[in-house]
């Protein structure tokens, strides 16, 4: 008699919805289907989640007792059951049928592999429509003036007439008002504003204060003039993230009571955009180091989560002169890393760079087919390590399936087969551990454009600008550690063209420092 596993899934975003199936109605469904079939239902598994998640813990479960051999099929009330996504679905179907089990379905036809794959596709095509719906829905409510999800600091959701609408959160809205009065009257950057609103007490929903990002996002916000616009940015879920254009947002004026009278609130933008103008500017010609450099004293203080954070190095100061500090010192005071003068640091980094790239073009073609060698062998080499893993995993599969009908069967006793079982887990538990550990593709195709930059590269005469674009294109990052001690971290493909050379040189390791 064939033995089945029922496997039931519902998932978090449809519980709600009107005509969905319910783990008992599943269940229900899933037995009389095995009893038509002739079968018996040795076990039954469930998982409440979204079928957009891969991680499914009973299905797990499932997966290791197909894999002992207790089960000879699964069976689902319908295949979207079986995951959303059709990928992830019928790379679960192979799965189990390599570990000895089909996967049938209760209500759709199950023998033809073709019109699973279907079913797998409809399911997402579902899934996909839901989300269009649960959208819509939030756009309607939008457009009504109705308030879906956490109300934006300084506001509170309240219920009325049956409608979802904000009101002032009498705490917080004096705080958020002075925000934005001092953000239209000075020149005040959003860390001094952020500074500012911590010593005026205004606090985030977490008790700690917000931070210069959570300012720009309140400045910008207009919900606090009183509008409500939804759809600004895409999810990400089935359509790309990003921003959507002004004109597919959904505007309702006067939804709520405002914060922030409309005036202040242009005048605030007005200051905002500027501010970015001029910034940008900064940030794109000034410092050769910026977005590059980490403090190295900082670096090992765990922060409120236990993790270590790396504190930026900013550049300060004017054009010709200028310095580098730790932002950690900078907000904080809390930082022994001296302050650097701008020159000096550059200068330094540039003549490391130029140490450890600067070759003749002779050298650079030598080590540009030393690479392409090297990347060709240690690739076909991975894809030998790869197969013949897999090949011995499927293997030792095959041997669990088989212990386990032993076992069924009588053939051998329960304390040997225990024993068998045992090593052929730990084996199976090792192969999958160094499947996931063999490296990914050689970084080769990073290679190609560091070649082709060094290549026209004049390191005599190079301007600030070809000297920034060189080092973001090498640098992952630099660490400080004091004016003149730092540590250069090559982006990884940069670091293979380095190395090549400096193999291929004739002068042994040039590598400085
Ligand atoms: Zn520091």
């Amino acid at each position: 008699m064939k033995r089945y596993a029922i496997y039931r899934r519902v998932s978090t975003d449809e519980q709600s919805r009107p005509g969905h199936v319910s783990l008992e109605a599943q269940a229900a469904e899933c037995r009389r289907a095995v009893v038509e079939r002739s079968g018996v239902v040795v076990a039954e598994f469930e998982d409440v989640q979204s079928g957009l998640q891969a991680s499914r813990p009973n299905y797990r479960r499932l997966k290791e007792a197909v894999a002992r051999g207790e089960i000879d099929a699964v069976i689902v009330y319908r295949f979207d059951r079986w995951g959303r996504e059709p990928g992830e679905a019928l790379t679960a179907c192979r799965d189990l049928q390599m570990l000895g089990a089909d996967v049938e379905s209760a209500t759709e036809p199950h023998n033809d592999p073709f019109l699973r794959g279907l079913f797998f596709l409809l399911g997402y095509r579902e899934s996909q429509s839901i989300s269009q719906r649960t959208i819509s829905g939030l756009m309607t409510r939008a457009r009504k003036g109705e308030w879906s999800g956490q109300p934006p600091l300084g506001y509170i959701v309240q219920r009325e007439n049956g409608r979802s609408v904000l009101a002032v959160d009498p705490m917080m809205a004096p705080l958020i008002r002075h925000l934005f009065e001092e953000a239209a009257e000075s020149r005040l950057s959003l860390a001094q504003l952020a500074d500012r609103a911590k010593a005026a007490g205004l606090r985030g929903r977490t008790g700690h204060p917000v931070s210069r990002q959570a300012v720009g996002r309140m400045l910008r916000n207009p919900t606090y003039a009183g509008c409500i616009v939804y759809g600004r940015t895409r999810n990400g879920k089935f359509t790309p993230r990003g921003r959507r254009p002004r004109e597919e947002w959904i505007v309702s004026q006067d939804a709520h009571p405002a914060i922030i009278d409309s005036a202040t609130f242009d005048r605030v933008q007005a200051v905002l955009s500027r501010h970015r103008a001029e910034q940008g500017t900064v940030r794109r010609t000034r410092f050769l180091l910026t977005s590059l450099a980490y403090c190295g004293r900082c670096t090992n203080t765990p922060g409120p989560n236990g993790v270590a954070r790396a504190w930026r190095v900013y550049g300060h100061g004017t054009k010709g002169g200028g310095h580098y500090e730790c932002s950690r010192r900078g907000s904080y005071g809390e930082c022994d890393l001296p302050i650097i003068s701008r020159a000096g640091l550059d200068q330094a980094v540039k003549q490391r760079i130029a140490a450890a790239f600067d070759f003749t073009s002779e050298v650079r073609e030598r080590a540009a087919d030393f690479i392409a060698t090297e990347i060709s062998e240690r690739r076909s080499a991975a894809e030998q390590q790869r197969r013949d893993l897999a090949r011995s995993l499927e293997e030792h599969n095959r041997k669990r399936v088989q212990l386990a009908r032993r076992l069924m069967s009588n053939l051998i006793p329960e304390d040997v087969y225990q024993a068998l079982e045992q090593e052929e887990a730990a084996a199976i538990t090792l192969i999958e551990r160094t499947l996931a550990s063999l490296p990914a593709d050689p970084p080769a195709a990073n290679v190609e454009p560091v070649l082709a930059a060094l290549s026209i590269v004049t390191w005599r005469d190079l301007e600030f600008e070809d000297w920034r674009d060189l080092a973001v294109l090498l640098i992952d990052r630099i660490v400080i550690y004091d004016r003149s001690d730092f540590e250069i971290e090559f982006q990884p493909a940069a670091d293979v063209v380095r190395t090549a050379l400096s193999k291929l040189s004739g002068f042994g390791s040039r590598k400085l420092g």
